[in-house]
């Protein structure tokens, strides 16, 4: 199932302190200014493992039905597994079928970044850790509604903090958005 790519050009940049992105904190539901996570692909590969760093950093996609995550329900937070940063919620999380674990949108806009992807013949929009430029997977126009977005994810960028989902709900993502636009 392919959906067409989603073109998006928001993300967390802050323009005073280009080093600097505004990241959003799914336990206390908090924006606060971080510094980027920058590092050489030998220092990335040192710090994770083989299939980490070949998602996450080569931008190889793992094989559908392969990963940790793709058939897991359990509450909590998903988060990158090169920087730790909270990328995804359980609470948006659903079962797309293709093998892959599948969001209708992030725990909030600031936290990933989209980028135009022409490889294997297709154009998609990549998405990436805003914090530290990991690969996580695309976002198509083919999810559920209200969003109507999927985010097509890999395990292997993602590690899965399971427990209550604090400061995330829908009501408090907006009124932070609302707050900080
Ligand atoms: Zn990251």
């Amino acid at each position: 199932m392919e959906g067409k790519a989603v073109h998006m050009s928001m993300n967390g940049s802050h323009d005073a302190y280009p080093d600097m992105v505004r990241i959003y904190h799914a336990d206390s539901g908090n924006l606060t200014l971080e510094t980027r996570v920058i590092k050489t692909l030998a220092e990335w590969e040192s710090v994770l493992t083989p299939i980490q760093f070949s998602v996450a950093r080569l931008k190889c996609s793992e094989p559908p039905f392969s990963g940790a995550y793709h058939d897991l329900h359990n509450r909590g937070i998903y988060r990158c597994a090169c920087c730790g940063t909270d990328l995804f919620s359980s609470e948006t999380k659903f079962d797309s079928g293709t093998g892959w674990p599948s969001f209708s949108e992030p725990v909030h806009r600031n936290n990933v970044t989209f980028r135009e992807d022409l490889t294997h013949g297709m154009v998609r929009t990549e998405v990436l850790c805003t914090r530290c430029d990991a690969h996580l997977g695309h976002v198509f126009d083919d999810g559920p509604l209200p969003a109507g977005t999927r985010y097509c994810m890999n395990s292997a960028s993602l590690i899965f903090i399971p427990g209550a989902v604090l400061g995330n709900t829908r009501e408090q993502r907006k009124s932070k958005q609302d707050r900080t636009q």
